[in-house]
């Protein structure tokens, strides 16, 4: 390390604990902690390998994973929520609310482009095997669709594979 290096350390913790943890909040278990190749997800949302539950998040990062192999495809993670301490740890005096459709919106929203050329709008709800949507969810799906987007609920890196062979082969629903 150079010295350079050593006097910036302090200044980049400077913002103290609260500003160092992620925006959201992973659950206590740590669920499956496999690598790809070991990873086996069974129907009742555990892995045969590890036995360990299979988070919703892990879920989401093996989705967004698949989806954006296709280059006609672009995802933003839209994650809902308020924030309620400013980044220097002070509590704000209301909370900030942030995420796209809150409540509702799809945990992954972006574009894509359809072999005709068209883009369309893509919302993709991940869950994990027995994760069901809320009003606000179901009720966000039926704007996207209604007004011609295409929303999808994945919970497995097939379910992705599947909506990029329906989007290639340009079928609406
Ligand atoms: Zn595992």
């Amino acid at each position: 390390m150079t010295d350079v290096d050593s006097q910036a350390l302090p200044a980049m913790t400077r913002a103290g604990p609260r500003a160092a943890r992620p925006v959201h909040h992973r659950r206590a278990t740590r669920g499956c902690l496999c690598t790809p190749r070991r990873r086996a997800w069974q129907d009742d949302g555990t892995c045969a390998s590890c036995g360990q539950r299979v988070h919703e998040f892990q879920v989401l990062d093996v989705v967004r994973a698949t989806l954006i192999t296709d280059p006609a495809c672009i995802l933003y993670r839209n994650e809902i929520g308020a924030s309620t301490h400013w980044p220097t740890g002070e509590k704000r005096k209301g909370p900030i609310r942030y995420g796209v459709a809150d409540p509702g919106g799809a945990d992954l929203i972006g574009l894509y482009r359809l072999p005709s050329g068209v883009g369309v709008f893509l919302a993709v709800e991940t869950k994990t095997v027995n994760g069901r949507q809320n009003a606000d969810q179901r009720q966000f799906q039926k704007f996207v669709e209604q007004r011609g987007g295409i929303y999808v609920i994945c919970r497995s890196a097939d379910d992705a594979g599947a909506l990029l062979a329906r989007l290639r082969a340009e079928v609406p629903r």
